[in-house]
C-alpha cells in the first residue's frame, strides 16, 4: 500500500497534467532491481536511467564493501566507512531511480511482479506492496550455508554483512572482559578465550589473521593477565586451507598461521555446536571430540536464499541448486528476469551440442568437409560463444590451430569431415567452469547486464542475440565474458598472498601494501575511500578501540 500506492498515484497524476506527451512517447519499460549488493549496485552505475521507470528494492539501504568485513570485526576499519547510501548512488545517476527499503518475498514471473514487505520496526500501516516490472534484475546475493548442522544458526557468528562484523566485534571484546572477571576459573578463563573459525576458505582465514593481530597488538596489553590463555583454531574439512589459491599460497598460510600460534585442523568436520562446545570429527582416524568455545565464527561457504528457491520452484529449476541463466545473464526457462552475482549460475552452452550446426555454417560449400581456411574463420565465432575453447587452447598450449586440425597420429591433412570436426573441439568441453562467487564477478555482470540495457531496441527484439550459432559472425550481443584480475588472501602481520593473472603469484609485506592501494583504490565513493584510508592510518598511530 505504502509503496505500490505511490507509484500509482505519481503516474496518473503526470497523465492528467502531460496527456498529449504520454500519447506521443511510449511508456518507459519499468525495470525492477532486486538488491544493493556488488552486483546491484554495478548495474544501477551503469545503467542509463533515463530509457527505463527503475525501482530498486532492498532490505538494506546501503551498499556494503564486502572484502573490507574481516577489518570491522576487529576495528581496523569502522563499519560506517564501508557503507554507502543507495540513496547517494542514485542520485548521481543520469534519469531519477526509486529506492524502497524492503525485502521481496516473492518473485511472480507469471504476472511480472515481485511482492515486497518492509521490515522496518514501528511502520504504521501495511508495509506490503506489490511491483510491476517489464524487466526483472535479481541481485539478491546468496546466505550462508550451515549444512544443516545442528546448533550452528543459534549459536555460531556469521561474517556476511555489516551487521554480523560488528556484533563480532563486540562478542570478542565481551569474551576477553568475560575471562578476566575475578570469579572466573582458570579453565572457564581458556574456554572463554578460544576463538574458533569454521571455514578454511578467503573469509575465514582473513578472519583469523585479523583477529590474531588484534589480539596480539591490541589486546593482551590490556588485558595482561590473560595473555597467555587466548587460542585461536581454524577448523577446516579438506585437506589444506586457501585451496582454491595457488598451492604456493595455501601452504605459506599454514606455516605462518602455525608459527604465529594459530591452530589450523585440516580434514575435520564439525557435527554439532551449542552455547558451550564445538563437536567435531577427524576424517581420517574417525575419532569425535568436543571443545569448548567462546565464540565460533561460521564461514562455510553458500546457498541459496528462500525467495529464490520458491522462484526456482516456479520456473522448472527446482533440482538446481543455483539459480541458472544463460550467457546472456538471463534466467534460463524465464522471460525478462535476468540474473547476477552470487544468487545465479551461468550455464554454459556445450560446443558438442551445437557442433553439427557449427560445421554446417562453416561449411560455405556445402561440400561435407571444412578446409583449414574455413575452420581458422569460424574459430573467432566459436571462441566468442564457447569461452571453454579458448581455456582448452591455452591449458594444452597450442598456439596453431593446426595442432587440432591434424589426424589422431598426427598427421597434417587437407580437409575435415564432421567427425573429424567433433573429435578436435569436443574435448574443449571440459574446461567448462562456473564462475566463483565473488564481488569481482558480480560487479562485472551488473555492468555487462547495464550496457546491454542501454541498447534498449536491442533487448526488445533479441534479448540475448541469437541463441544459436549462426557461423555469420554478427551477435547481437557478445555473450558475458569474465575477466578475472586475480585475487588476493591477507594473512595478518602486515603479509598478504595475491594470485595475479598469467600465474603470478606473490606473497609477502609489498604484497599487502598492494592489497592497501587496490582497495583504497576500489572503494565506491571518494567519501568512503577518505574514510578507510584515515582508519588504516588511525590504526598504524594509535592501534585499535577496544572499547564494547
Ligand atoms: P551481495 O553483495 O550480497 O548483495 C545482495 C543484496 O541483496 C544486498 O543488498 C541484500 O541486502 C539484498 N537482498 C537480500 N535479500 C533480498 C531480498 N529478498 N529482496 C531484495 N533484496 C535482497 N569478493 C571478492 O571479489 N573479493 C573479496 O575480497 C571478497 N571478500 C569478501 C569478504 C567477505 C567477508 C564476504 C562475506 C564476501 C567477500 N567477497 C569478496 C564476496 C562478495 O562480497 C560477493 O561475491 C558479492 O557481494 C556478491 O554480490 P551480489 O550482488 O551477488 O550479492
Ligand atoms: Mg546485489
Ligand atoms: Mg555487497
Ligand atoms: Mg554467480
Ligand atoms: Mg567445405
Amino acid at each position: 500500500k505504502c509503496g505500490g500506492g505511490v507509484v500509482a498515484l505519481s503516474e496518473s497524476q503526470s497523465e492528467a497534467q502531460h496527456p498529449k506527451i504520454e500519447d506521443r512517447e511510449p511508456r518507459k519499460k519499468k525495470v525492477v532491481v532486486l538488491g544493493t549488493g556488488w552486483g546491484a549496485t554495478s548495474f544501477l552505475k551503469g545503467l542509463d536511467a533515463s530509457l527505463y521507470d527503475v525501482q530498486v528494492v532492498s532490505p538494506r539501504n546501503y551498499f556494503a564493501f564486502t572484502p573490507l568485513l574481516p577489518s570491522v570485526t576487529c576495528g581496523t576499519v569502522e563499519a560506517r566507512s564501508i557503507v554507502e547510501p543507495v540513496r547517494n548512488i542514485i542520485k548521481k545517476t543520469n534519469g531519477e531511480i526509486k529506492f524502497w527499503e524492503a525485502e521481496c518475498i516473492k518473485i511472480d514471473a507469471a504476472d511480472k511482479k515481485v511482492l515486497c514487505r518492509c521490515n522496518i520496526e514501528n511502520l504504521v500501516g501495511s508495509g506490503e506492496f506489490s511491483l510491476d516490472y517489464d524487466f526483472l534484475v535479481v541481485a539478491v546475493g546468496a546466505q550462508v550455508n550451515t549444512f544443516n548442522t545442528p546448533g550452528v544458526k543459534e549459536n555460531c557468528h556469521f561474517l556476511k554483512d555489516v551487521e554480523d562484523a560488528q556484533k563480532i566485534r563486540l562478542s570478542v571484546i565481551d569474551c576477553l572482559e568475560k575471562a578476566v572477571l575475578p570469579s572466573q576459573s582458570e579453565e572457564e578463563q581458556r574456554s572463554n578465550l578460544h576463538f574458533v573459525v569454521v571455514g578454511g576458505g578467503p573469509t575465514g582465514v582473513e578472519f583469523a589473521a585479523e583477529l590474531h593481530d588484534y589480539i596480539q597488538e591490541d589486546l593482551i596489553k590490556l588485558y595482561p593477565s590473560v595473555k597467555d590463555k587466548v587460542k585461536i583454531t581454524l577448523i577446516q574439512s579438506g585437506d589444506h586451507i586457501l585451496n582454491m589459491f595457488d598451492e604456493r599460497i595455501s601452504s605459506f598460510a599454514e606455516q605462518k598461521f602455525t608459527r604465529d600460534g594459530i591452530e589450523v585442523q585440516t580434514g575435520c568436520r564439525v557435527l554439532s555446536v551449542n552455547d558451550q562446545e564445538i563437536t567435531m570429527k577427524v576424517k581420517s582416524t574417525g575419532s569425535v571430540c568436543s571443545v569448548p568455545h567462546g565464540l565460533i565464527v561460521w564461514s562455510t561457504g553458500i546457498c541459496t536464499v528462500p525467495v529464490i528457491r520458491d522462484f526456482m520452484q516456479e520456473i522448472g529449476q527446482a533440482k538446481r541448486h543455483v539459480l541458472a541463466t544463460n550467457e546472456w545473464l538471463r534466467v534460463e526457462g524465464c522471460e525478462n528476469v535476468y540474473a547476477i552475482g552470487d544468487c545465479s549460475s551461468i550455464n554454459q552452452r556445450k560446443i558438442k551440442d551445437d557442433i553439427i550446426d557449427i560445421f554446417k555454417a562453416a561449411d560455405k560449400n556445402n561440400s561435407g568437409t571444412l578446409t583449414i581456411e574455413e575452420f581458422q574463420e569460424v574459430m573467432d565465432d566459436i571462441i566468442v560463444r564457447y569461452p571453454q575453447v579458448e581455456y582448452y587452447l591455452k591449458k594444452k598450449n597450442i598456439l596453431d590451430l593446426r595442432v587440432l586440425w591434424n589426424d589422431p597420429q598426427g598427421n597434417e591433412r587437407e580437409e575435415i569431415d564432421i567427425e573429424g570436426f567433433k573429435l578436435a573441439l569436443s574435448l574443449a568441453d571440459s574446461q567448462v567452469k562456473s564462475l566463483p562467487a565473488t564481488a569481482q564477478v558480480a560487479a562485472q555482470q551488473g555492468a555487462y547486464l547495464a550496457n546491454c540495457f542501454n541498447r534498449i531496441d536491442h533487448i526488445e527484439e533479441h534479448p540475448e542475440g541469437p541463441r544459436r550459432f549462426t557461423g555469420s559472425g554478427h551477435h547481437n550481443f557478445r555473450p558475458f565474458r569474465y575477466k578475472h584480475f586475480g585475487q588476493f588472501a591477507p594473512l595478518g602481520g602486515e603479509q598478504a598472498a595475491a594470485e595475479l593473472p598469467g600465474d603470478w603469484v606473490s606473497i609477502g609485506h609489498s604484497t599487502q601494501w598492494l592489497w592497501y592501494s587496490v582497495y583504497a583504490s576500489k572503494q565506491v565513493s571518494w567519501r568512503t575511500r577518505y574514510l578507510v584510508v584515515s582508519d588504516w592510518t588511525r590504526r598504524f598511530i594509535f592501534g585499535r578501540d577496544s572499547s564494547r
